[in-house]
């Protein structure tokens, strides 16, 4: 048995010099593989990623009066500005909109397909920099779900005839409904009174 194994060991030594390199090679060319693989898999993931993320945009809205359009026809009708808020859930920055400081009596409609969103019987100044409204015109208009990103859980507000991401609901918002609809601006419309004198067809 010592024998052998001394003959073994003196033989697979032989052997180990060459083999060291082989598997030295062999194992070069293993982690390669491995590397090339993880990068196929990230490029994979990546393009996936992507694939899927461009195919969200037009989950279809099947309610009556529903307003469906691709990307591509979104950046036709909306500016840089609104099309970033509304389809790809950007916010634009506090004090920067067009709308937060208006004090004007009208409707605020949704940018991207008209439907009337806030009046401005609700609106009031929350001091955040952003139109602040403590009830939507109608809870039909509007949709809200969780929204979890930035490892926060807010309240999304969208309009539920488009989809178009408005902007967040929060519970710290004066009476009667201590809400506070924070809305950009880039993502509202605003009609002012005197020129909605058919009230009647605000409500669709
Ligand atoms: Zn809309």
């Amino acid at each position: 048995m010592a024998d052998g194994s001394g003959v073994d060991h003196s033989n697979s030594k032989g052997n180990t010099g060459g083999d060291e390199e082989k598997n030295a090679m062999r194992s070069s060319w293993g982690s390669l593989a491995k590397v090339i693989s993880i990068f196929v898999f990230l490029i994979l993931v990546c393009f996936g990623g992507i694939a899927v993320s461009k195919d969200k945009e037009t989950t279809p809205i099947t309610k009556p009066g529903a307003v469906n359009k691709s990307n591509s026809e979104w950046k036709k009708v909306l500016t840089p500005q609104q099309y970033h808020v509304t389809r790809e859930c950007g916010t634009e920055p506090a004090f920067s909109g067009k709308y937060y400081k208006n004090h004007e009596t009208g409707m605020y409609k949704c940018v991207a397909c008209g439907k009337p969103l806030f009046s401005s019987d609700t609106k009031y100044d929350s001091g955040s920099g952003w139109p602040s409204f403590w009830a939507p015109v109608k809870k039909d208009n509007i949709d809200e779900k969780a929204d979890k990103s930035f490892g926060i859980t807010r309240t999304e507000v969208t309009c539920s005839h488009c989809g178009s991401h408005l902007g967040h609901v929060f519970d710290d918002g004066p009476k009667p409904t201590n809400q506070r609809y924070c809305i950009n601006s880039s993502a509202l419309d605003f009609e002012k009174k005197d020129k909605k004198q058919e009230s009647g067809k605000t409500t669709k």
